[in-house]
């Protein structure tokens, strides 16, 4: 894909109004891309506060992904670095039981020509039931906490992370294994692909 085509993709993208009647702030595509970026996190989708900044991980739960990448604001927001692609771009409301799921028709419009188009890609991090289902399929296990532990299957085009929010804190301490062995490999990784 040449530059004009990547960039006319991310403009078609930006300008999508395909789920707009249910989206209950409207649309507000969250994509950070481009064509050299290394890394890739995909998330599930913008919260309300990331709709409102326009910021991918623009809160709390960003600062400790950061934290576990091993990296600063500026080199996260570097899109010629780090590419930030949702299963879901714009923020789909909230529910009883916290944000809603993606939007499904996001992924089925522009996942897979976005993909293909993110030619330098070499390690994605994965976060939440959508992404992992989307890029592991079958190849995940039963849980989340057995799909993260089994972290050497997916490595090292792969990282499946759990959500770095604070209300996962007890996640985190019923399994410190994962900042003992999965945290130190990972952030090796990304300074060699940065
Ligand atoms: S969520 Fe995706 S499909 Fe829906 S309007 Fe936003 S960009 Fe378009």
């Amino acid at each position: 894909m040449s530059k004009d085509s990547f960039n006319s993709l991310l403009r078609d993208i930006r300008a999508c109004t395909l789920c707009a009647e249910v989206l209950p702030e409207g649309p507000r595509p969250v994509v950070q891309a481009s064509e050299s970026a290394r890394i890739l996190v995909v998330g599930q989708a913008p919260g309300r506060r990331v709709h409102e900044t326009g910021i991918p991980f623009n809160d709390p739960s960003g600062d400790r992904l950061r934290d576990w990448m091993g990296v600063d604001r500026e080199t996260f927001y570097d899109v010629s670095r780090v590419n930030v692609v949702p299963m879901g771009f714009c923020y789909p409301g909230t529910g009883a039981s916290g944000d809603l799921p993606p939007r499904p028709e996001c992924a089925k419009a522009w996942r897979a020509q976005l993909m293909a188009a993110m030619k330098g890609v070499e390690l994605t991090l994965v976060i939440g039931q959508y992404a992992i289902a989307w890029h592991l399929g079958t190849r995940r296990r039963k849980t989340l906490t057995e799909t993260v532990q089994a972290w050497r299957d997916y490595w090292p085009d792969h990282v499946v992370l759990p959500h770095p929010s604070p209300r996962n804190n007890v996640w985190l301490k019923r399994n410190p294994w994962f900042e003992g062995d999965v945290l130190p490999p990972l952030r090796e990784r990304i300074r060699e692909l940065l």
